[in-house]
């Protein structure tokens, strides 16, 4: 299961917005306790670095920029917090993972969140795990606090 505060859902939700008809993306801090809960503590936008020149296209694929992801590892590090998922957007199509999200699933310890935006407005986003090597997506609670 994953724990998102309602202000944090919105933030994702906005980012979505914006970004479309691109995709938006960003990563999750957070904490996990041992029954395998997860609470985000931090939404951290990145931009997406497929978008735009030299870029591939960023309206159904995105890529989170490395750089943002090193300044989150050195904010977090010495804290209880760490690195549990990313989010991203999906302009005009469901909240549930591409196969190209699939085949990017490297790290099956992470979490997914995808935010559907139909005509430039947010819709249902969903957590998932995925799992590259299994070809596995499983969907996974997600508790609005
Ligand atoms: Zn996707």
């Amino acid at each position: 299961m994953i724990r998102l505060t309602l202000a944090q859902l919105e933030e994702i939700n906005t980012q979505a917005e914006r970004a479309y008809p691109n995709e938006c993306c960003g990563l999750l801090a957070g904490i996990r306790v041992p029954d395998g809960t997860v609470t985000v503590t931090r939404i951290v936008p990145s931009p997406n670095v497929l978008i735009g020149e030299g870029g591939r296209g960023g309206h159904d694929r995105f890529e989170v920029d490395p750089q943002v992801r090193f300044d989150l590892m050195r904010t977090l590090h010495g804290t209880t917090e760490g690195i549990v998922g990313h989010y991203h957007s999906h302009p005009d199509h469901p909240a549930k993972p591409s196969e190209h999200d699939l085949d990017m699933a490297f790290e099956p310890d992470l979490i997914w969140l995808i935010t559907t935006v139909v005509k430039g407005y947010a819709g249902k986003t969903r957590a998932w795990r995925l799992n590259r090597n299994t070809g596995e997506t499983k969907s996974l609670e997600m508790e609005i606090a």
